[in-house]
């Protein structure tokens, strides 16, 4: 049973509530999963709670130190959390270790919190009067994160509000839970004192006890758009920071200038890299222009049907199962809807089945072109390994139809244009963009964050964004010495 970790103890949830947990290649149940109960949340921010005094009143310089060792320790240990990743994820191990790395870049960047940290001063804004400005923490921050970076999304969110000086509770997907709990041990291992990290596994009972309880300051969340929205709603109403990001519909414009082997190659680690199961994956292509997009279009089709597919033990994969049978099953409804309503099924994914591995939830890579911006296959997130070719007449129509979508998370564009590169950027909008990139996230030095439906909130995740969202501001005016006597002033201050 996967245990949850609150106020420095393992104990597995008692509310009676269970789920299993699936190792997405075979089918195979592989452990199970207590969904914590209303009581067992409040014992977790009681714990972060208490905790809270004495971390907030840490020296940044020593909140950093333990952050350089849980560095190091995620380094060392990199393969076993890819390991955990997979298991229960079903991603390859190369792109589980990928993101263990993205992940770890996080912890580096808040290795540098003091620096972060450090206010402002101005001397002498009145008579003997000094103004100094500085960042605090907010208190007790809780995090709420999706199936499909089990490792990395935790470690966009608690590294950063911990080092600023905030306690945390991060409640992780139910569908993969492990990977969390692994890198949450590296944490204390490294020195964190008992309560500032506590993970509670769980569903909506647990997401609605954080959203509701007063003590929670600040929430974080990342997954599907509708859960956002709600969780955004319920969490402002109560009085909360909430950042809340949401689901994508990522484009990839080809020019007809663009260096087209380059495109494909791209195009084809952005869509079907893990199962196309990221918030960034390419899922749209526009090739603008016919003869773009008939090229486009027959180098990719071999691509399509030679991925290789297959558990994450086998190094040749390229890409695994999808999460769980619903999402196969919701993937292949798609695909469906796309042929009846008259889009070009070049490559069919739905019926693959692998040898020793028939329970398991694989869908193939697939291809479909004519795709027009009417289709269910165009205007949802499908987030499987489904790419739709929309032809574009002119570069105009490719960058209305962007900015027409309900999201704007990821962009690309794939030109050898100067020009045609730096009005994209300009116009386009969606939060990240990427020129001959296909998946441009941020490093950790700078945010994450879409725009339109694919966020909530003020506040991109992670880097310096991370660093306001959970801090406030705090400005203090002083007057040294005191001997100064001018009498009471009832007109408002001035210097
Ligand atoms: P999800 O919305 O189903 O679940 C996310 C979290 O919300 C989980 O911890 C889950 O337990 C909780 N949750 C689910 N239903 C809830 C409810 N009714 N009430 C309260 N809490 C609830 O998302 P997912 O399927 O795990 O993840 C995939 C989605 O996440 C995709 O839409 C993807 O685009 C998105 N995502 C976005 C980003 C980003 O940065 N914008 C990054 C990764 C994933």
């Amino acid at each position: 049973m996967i245990e949850n970790l609150i106020g420095g103890q393992r104990i597995a949830s008692g509310s009676g509530r269970t789920q299993p947990v699936y190792n997405p290649a075979t089918g195979a149940a592989i452990d199970e999963l207590g969904l914590s109960s209303v009581d067992e949340v409040n014992q977790a921010v009681a714990a972060a709670q208490a905790a809270f005094p004495a971390w907030s009143n840490t020296p940044p310089l020593k909140r950093a130190a333990i952050m350089f060792k849980f560095n190091e320790l995620i380094e060392k240990h990199s393969a076993d959390i890819a390991r955990e990743i997979s298991r229960e994820h079903g991603k390859t191990h190369d792109d589980a270790l990928g993101e263990v790395q993205r992940g770890k870049e996080v912890v580096e960047f808040v290795c540098g919190i003091p620096q972060m940290l450090k206010g402002e001063f101005s001397r002498n804004v009145g008579p003997a009067i000094d103004s100094f400005s500085d960042r605090q923490a907010l208190g007790v921050c809780a995090g709420i994160t999706p199936f499909n970076f089990p490792a990395m999304v935790p470690l966009w969110m608690y590294p950063v509000a911990i080092a600023c000086g905030n306690t945390f509770i991060l409640k992780p997907s139910e569908r993969d839970p492990s990977a969390a709990n692994f890198v949450a041990n590296l944490l204390w291992e490294a020195g964190l004192p008992e309560g500032v990290l506590n993970v509670v596994h769980g569903d909506k009972t647990a997401v609605d006890t954080l959203l509701d309880h007063p003590d929670v300051k600040a929430l974080s969340f990342v997954g599907s758009t509708p859960i956002a929205e709600y969780v955004y709603t319920r969490g402002t109403a109560a009085g909360k920071r909430v950042q809340a990001l949401g689901g994508a519909k990522n484009h990839m414009v080809v020019m007809p200038d663009a260096d087209m082997d380059q495109a494909v190659d791209a195009l084809m680690g952005a869509a079907f890299g893990s199962a196309g199961e990221r918030c960034m994956a390419i899922s749209v292509a526009v090739p603008v222009g016919e003869d773009t997009a008939n090229r486009l279009v027959e180098k990719l089709r071999p691509k399509v049907e030679g991925l290789k597919i297959g558990p994450a033990d086998d190094s040749d994969a390229e890409m695994g199962p999808v999460i769980t049978k619903q999402a196969k099953e919701k993937i292949v409804g798609l695909i469906d809807s796309g042929v009846k309503a008259g889009a070009d099924l070049v490559v069919d994914g739905r019926n693959i089945s692998l040898q020793g591995y028939e329970e398991g939830y694989f869908v193939g890579g697939t291809l479909f072109d004519n795709v027009t911006t009417n289709m269910d296959i165009y205007k949802e997130e499908i987030f499987g390994p489904v790419l739709s070719v929309v032809r574009a007449n002119e570069y105009s129509e490719a960058v209305q139809m962007i900015n027409d979508h309900e999201y704007g998370n990821g962009t690309a564009i794939f030109t050898r244009d100067g020009d045609a590169a730096r009005a994209f950027s300009n116009d386009i909008e969606v939060g990240m963009v990427g020129v001959n990139v296909p998946i441009p996230v941020p490093v950790a030095y700078h945010s994450f964050g879409g725009w339109k439906r694919s966020i909530f909130g003020d506040h991109s995740i992670y880097g310096p964004e991370g660093v306001h969202f959970y801090t406030r501001l705090k400005t203090i005016t002083a007057r040294w010495p005191t001997g100064i006597k001018d009498g009471a002033v009832f007109a408002f201050p001035t210097t």
